[in-house]
């Protein structure tokens, strides 16, 4: 029992950016310093060079994606950039209930979804610095077609447009400046006592 009364709840912690914000390299950063459990997504996208199934994406056609969502396999789901994409629910419910934080690396409208059906979820929004240095990075990277980057630009715009919600929102200029950030959110996000509700009763020896 009391074993059970000690227990911290883990909390979900979403991430949002536009596409080369430099989201995945904080994310990476993140995980690397954090018992974090990351919520691995499905898409109906190709993987990319380097992409490993299971680990960044579980790769899935449409037919197989539409199957799931009919019976209720995903927390949230939505199309970004033409695919789908669903976070799984029930990997996200096991690891929150043994006390691990999950992070999710998702889109504006998935975050919306789950801003309604996770409560104690905390949703970090990262901007570029501007949208120009923003397309600059996406030509950059080299890994999306002049169709893929023009459609990414377009969707940039309205999800800035859409950020003011998010409990927190931080400027990727410096890269180290804008992790020092998160990493902050994140332990202050994690110290909140609804989180380890019998903390302090515990401390008063009244458990
Ligand atoms: P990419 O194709 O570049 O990996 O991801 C494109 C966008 O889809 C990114 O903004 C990413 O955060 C978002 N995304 C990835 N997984 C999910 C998911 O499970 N749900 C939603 N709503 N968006 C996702």
């Amino acid at each position: 029992m009391k074993q059970l009364l000690s227990a911290r709840k883990g909390f979900p912690l979403v991430v949002c950016a536009p596409s080369g914000a430099g989201k995945s390299t904080l994310i990476s950063r993140l995980c690397a310093d954090f018992p974090l459990c990351f919520s691995i997504s499905c898409t109906t996208r190709h993987p990319r060079a380097g992409e490993t199934n299971g680990v960044d994406y579980h790769f899935i056609d449409k037919k197989e994606f539409i199957r799931r969502k009919k019976e209720g396999y995903f927390a949230e789901w939505a199309e970004v950039h033409g695919n789908f994409y669903g976070t799984p629910l029930q990997p996200v419910l096991d690891a929150m209930a043994d006390g691990r934080d999950v992070l999710f690396d998702i889109d504006v409208q998935g975050a919306a979804q789950l801003s309604l059906t996770l409560p104690d979820a905390k949703f970090v929004f990262i901007l570029p610095p501007s949208l120009e240095e923003l397309e600059r990075r996406l030509r950059n990277r080299g890994t999306e077609s002049e169709e893929s980057i023009v459609r990414r630009l377009a969707n940039a715009r309205s999800e800035i447009l859409s950020s003011h919600w998010f409990d927190a929102v931080l400027v990727n200029d410096n890269l180290d400046a804008a992790y020092d950030q998160l990493r902050s959110f994140y332990v202050a996000s994690s110290l909140r006592p609804r989180l380890s509700p019998a903390l302090a009763r515990q401390t008063l020896g009244e458990s």
